[in-house]
């Protein structure tokens, strides 16, 4: 058996990272940057105010109280979209709008909510404003020239924003990684056929598609792979013929004399594994290239099948992706419950649902029945995996354990 870390690693060394491709901005969240942006303009674009009220010279009522408060004439009204370029003389106010210009002199804004206006004509403050209040800086949130986001930023909706403010109309992103979906096996029926004796449904490839869609790649569902290898060879040559960026198979990849998808794995591709995993579930993999193109054999077994997608197809799409970290970063928390796991010699990920504590302590998991490979039942309402190294055979309600999110994006 080999750790999962070094058959990750070993994959990661020969993913490449797709070419990049122009995209509209409106097109483009979820992906990853290829190049950097640099912004021509600051943002905001001029200093503005982030209340409706008054902007006044700050010291012009320094001295301003209940007692003795200070009556201005309002000489001018900046609604936002106005040049703002009436300068503000001392002794003066102007009535101003959220998002306007502080006009040249301007220093502070008086919210309305704590001024008295005298008609249209003058407004009275009973209380100092420091210097600057309520203005909202030139260039404080992307200074002019400056760089806005670098190369390998996955495109955020607020990263998306960023770049709009900036003008950045069409954006250098990498290519979405293509994958191409073969189940195999003899059993399988398509998912609106009856069951007859002796077959199942066909779920692996419409919980692959999902998950590669959700993630940010392009699924394509590709015809079920019998259990004969010939119609494997063929199978997977029309797939190359596609072009896809990565190929995945599921089922036929464990001892048993039908698995054949390794056989012909090992025929057709360069750099082929056949491997015995040390986790649970998911021991079975292959992984390799099948005419240049990354290949991932992921177990039958619907739960495994979705664990070993997570551990190395992930990572895989994230580098091909250019993202800066294919990897969620590992989560602590506390089981809700104990469990009993018996003696392994594999580490073993359990299906878990992780939730914060509203009291602030670590975040509670509670680990749903049905953790077989083949079940789905618990890991439809899972959120994360629960990492339980090989040697723990029992854990007891409270216990420590270190958890993958299935729903947190990697940067
Ligand atoms: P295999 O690795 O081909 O021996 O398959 C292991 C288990 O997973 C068997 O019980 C298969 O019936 C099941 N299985 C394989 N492929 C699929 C699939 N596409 N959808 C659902 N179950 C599957
Ligand atoms: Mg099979």
């Amino acid at each position: 058996m080999i750790s999962l870390e070094e058959v990750r690693q070993n994959i990661l060394e020969r993913i490449p990272v797709l070419p990049a491709e122009e995209v509209d901005l409106h097109l483009a969240g979820g992906r990853t940057l290829a190049r950097s942006v640099q912004s021509t303009d600051a943002i905001p674009p001029f200093d503005n105010t982030a209340m409706d009220g008054f902007v006044v010279r700050f010291e012009d009522i320094a001295e301003a109280s209940e007692e003795s408060p200070v009556t201005l004439p309002v000489t001018a009204i900046i609604e936002a979209g106005m040049p703002g370029d009436q300068p503000l003389n001392p002794g003066e106010a102007m009535r101003i709008y959220t998002g306007a210009v502080i006009p040249p002199g301007g220093t502070a804004v008086v919210p309305f909510e704590i001024c008295q206006q005298e008609g249209r004509e003058a407004v009275t403050f009973t209380r100092p404003a420091a210097d600057g209040a309520h203005i909202r800086r030139q260039g404080e949130d992307v200074p002019q020239g400056g760089d806005v986001l670098s190369a390998g930023t996955r495109l955020s909706p607020a990263a998306i924003g960023l770049l709009a403010s900036v003008g950045a109309t069409r954006v250098s992103v990498y290519q979405a990684p293509r994958v191409a979906v073969h189940s195999s096996g003899n059993e399988l029926v398509p998912i609106d056929s009856a069951l007859t004796p002796g077959k199942i449904r066909n779920s692996n490839l419409y919980s692959l598609c999902a998950r590669l869609n959700s993630w940010g790649a392009i699924a394509v569902p590709r015809p079920v792979l019998s259990d004969d290898l010939e119609s494997i060879r063929l199978g997977l040559q029309e797939t190359l013929d596609e072009k896809p960026d990565a190929i995945i198979t599921t089922g036929g990849i464990s001892a048993g004399d039908l698995d054949y998808i390794r056989e012909v794995a090992r025929e057709m591709g360069e750099d082929v594994h056949i491997r015995k995993v040390a986790m649970k579930p998911g021991k079975p993999l292959v992984d390799g290239t099948l005419g240049g193109v990354p290949f991932f054999g992921l177990p039958g077994n619907p739960a495994a099948c979705l664990v070993s997608f997570e551990m190395f197809v992930r990572p895989a799409l994230a580098r091909m992706e250019g993202r800066k970290d294919g990897m969620p970063p590992m989560r602590s928390g506390v089981l809700a419950e104990g469990c009993s796991l018996g003696p392994g010699q594999r580490m073993r990920w359990l299906r878990g649902r992780a939730q914060p504590d509203p009291a602030g302590g670590p975040d509670k998991i509670d680990l749903p029945t049905g953790q077989g490979s083949h079940l789905l039942t618990g890991f439809s309402t899972a959120n994360c995996l629960v990492h339980v190294p090989a040697s723990e055979t029992e854990l007891a309600a409270g216990s420590s354990v270190e958890y993958w999110s299935l729903t947190e994006e990697e940067a």
